[in-house]
């Protein structure tokens, strides 16, 4: 092996391919049969149970941990799908706890929540290996175009499909998926586990997929209304914000979403170069993913810069845990003032912060962390809305059904104003669209 965390600059191949597999592997392990038996007899079955109104697509959770009790997980499976049709990737991805299992009674009165989101992987990877649970309804001859094929459009497209419509999904990208493809994590998501959830979304059929097709450059808003009966919008957040610091433009200040997606789509991952002093700057998951990812790659020093204090970290306290549990330094309360290098980055430059009457201001004292490689993860923004479409608050405004300003035309997922920017909420979004449009077009 000739390189090491050790070795200076940006290079590849830090740690051995065994070490670099096992860091890689699933950050939770499925559980197996019995493990589950277990997990699910920890569960009180409440009425009226918070995990259920904590979950965004309101799954019936007591329901399918029932069926997993009583030895049904395929049953389990179908309450699960039912609700919502990306459940085997939300199983791995969900924050869990800061949804269903920070609300679980267990975890308010025992600090040990059931343990719902490996449950969920338990009976959805076995319902996955079972085929496709659904059919379509008769065809209803309404044909609906689809913008994005990430977790809103394609939660759209299938109970599109399922109510008989026929359905044509136009994305930018080669490949489908959105996020689920190019964002989440590696360690969440192994073995290629979103293009299979996928071709098994498909099983459904009546979705037609149009890779390399953007709105905006391919296809117009107006043509696509020309030609179908109605348009879903979730083409998700393309663009991404820049740093507002001096020296930003220098070489290797990067995109933290363009970094992950390379991991994700690398074919050996030792060959992925990382510097041996990374500085992620950001407070949410992508920042967590891009830092834990850059360790896992044998980036000897990595740290975390916030602006803000801990508490105000979009990340929850898992992923903050998480990210300390792999040797990931985090920073708080300090903002970057200016990036030093002579072209490529050498030092950045950063100022401590307090919340004064005016909102953050610096407190006059600076620092700066040697930094071969800086991945921005401050946050991403809408990029290529059609002009015709209202917007609020910089995504697309709809209202309570996912409709936007433009009769025919629905948006859903981070694209669309309104909740967090969640796989989960992004699944509910295109699956309440997808039931809006159906009631529309009846
Ligand atoms: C790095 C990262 C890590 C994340 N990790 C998690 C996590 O662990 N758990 C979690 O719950 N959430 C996570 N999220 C958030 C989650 O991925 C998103 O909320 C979710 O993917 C949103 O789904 P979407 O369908 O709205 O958009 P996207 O997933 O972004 O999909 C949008 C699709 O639209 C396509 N598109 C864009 N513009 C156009 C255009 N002009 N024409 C045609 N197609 C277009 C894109 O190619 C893409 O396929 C993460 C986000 C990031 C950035
Ligand atoms: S809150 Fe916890 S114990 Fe109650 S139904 Fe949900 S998972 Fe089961």
């Amino acid at each position: 092996m000739p390189n090491s965390p050790f070795t200076p600059g940006i290079a590849a191949g830090r740690l051995s391919e065994a070490e670099l597999a096992g860091n890689f592997t699933d950050l939770h392990s499925p559980l197996d049969a019995h493990q589950a038996t277990v997990a699910a007899d920890r569960c009180y079955f409440c009425f009226n149970a918070p995990c259920v109104t904590a979950c965004p697509t309101s799954i019936d959770i007591p329901l399918f941990i029932r069926q997993i009790a009583t030895g049904t997980a395929r049953a389990a499976a179908r309450t699960i799908f039912d609700q919502n049709i990306l459940g085997g990737m939300c199983a791995r991805v969900c924050p869990t706890e800061t949804l269903c299992e920070e609300v679980c009674v267990r975890q308010t009165a025992e600090g040990q929540p059931v343990e719902i989101g490996r449950l969920q992987r338990f009976a959805t990877d076995l319902g996955m290996a079972n085929g496709h649970p659904f059919d379509q309804a008769p065809a209803t001859g309404k044909h609906v175009a689809i913008v994005g094929a990430g977790p809103a459009g394609l939660a759209c497209a299938h109970r599109l499909a399922m109510r008989g419509h026929e359905v044509t999904v136009f994305d930018a990208h080669d490949k489908p998926g959105g996020l689920n493809e190019f964002g989440i994590a590696s360690y969440k998501s192994v073995g290629g586990f979103a293009q299979a959830e996928i071709a098994w979304l498909l099983g459904i059929g009546g979705v037609n997929l149009r890779q390399g097709q953007a709105l905006g450059h391919d296809v117009t808003l107006a043509a696509l209304q020309a030609d179908h009966d109605a348009v879903f919008l979730g083409m998700g957040l393309a663009g991404v914000n820049a740093l507002r610091a001096d020296g930003a433009d220098r070489e290797n200040v990067l995109d933290a979403v363009g970094f992950i997606s390379e991991l994700r789509q690398a074919e050996d991952i030792s060959s992925l170069a990382v510097g041996r002093n990374v500085v992620v700057i950001g407070g949410g998951m992508t920042a967590v993913d891009a830092a834990v990812q850059s360790r896992l790659l044998g980036a000897e020093n990595v740290t975390m810069v916030y602006r803000r204090g801990r508490d105000r970290m979009a990340a929850s306290r898992f992923e903050q845990d998480l990210a300390a549990s792999r040797g990931v330094r985090i920073v708080t309360d300090a903002q970057p003032v200016a990036v030093h290098g002579n072209g490529a980055v050498r030092e950045v430059e950063f100022g401590y912060t307090r919340t004064g009457a005016d909102g953050l201001e610096g407190t006059g004292e600076t620092f700066r962390l040697a930094a071969d490689q800086v991945f921005l993860a401050i946050g991403q923004r809408l990029e290529g809305a059609p002009d015709a479409l209202a917007l609020q608050d910089g995504k697309i405004r709809v209202d309570e059904n996912g409709a936007t300003s433009v009769v025919g035309v629905w948006a859903g997922g981070d694209c669309a104003d309104g909740g967090d920017d969640l796989t989960v909420t992004a699944v509910a979004e295109g699956r309440d669209a997808a039931e809006a449009i159906h009631r529309a077009l009846g």
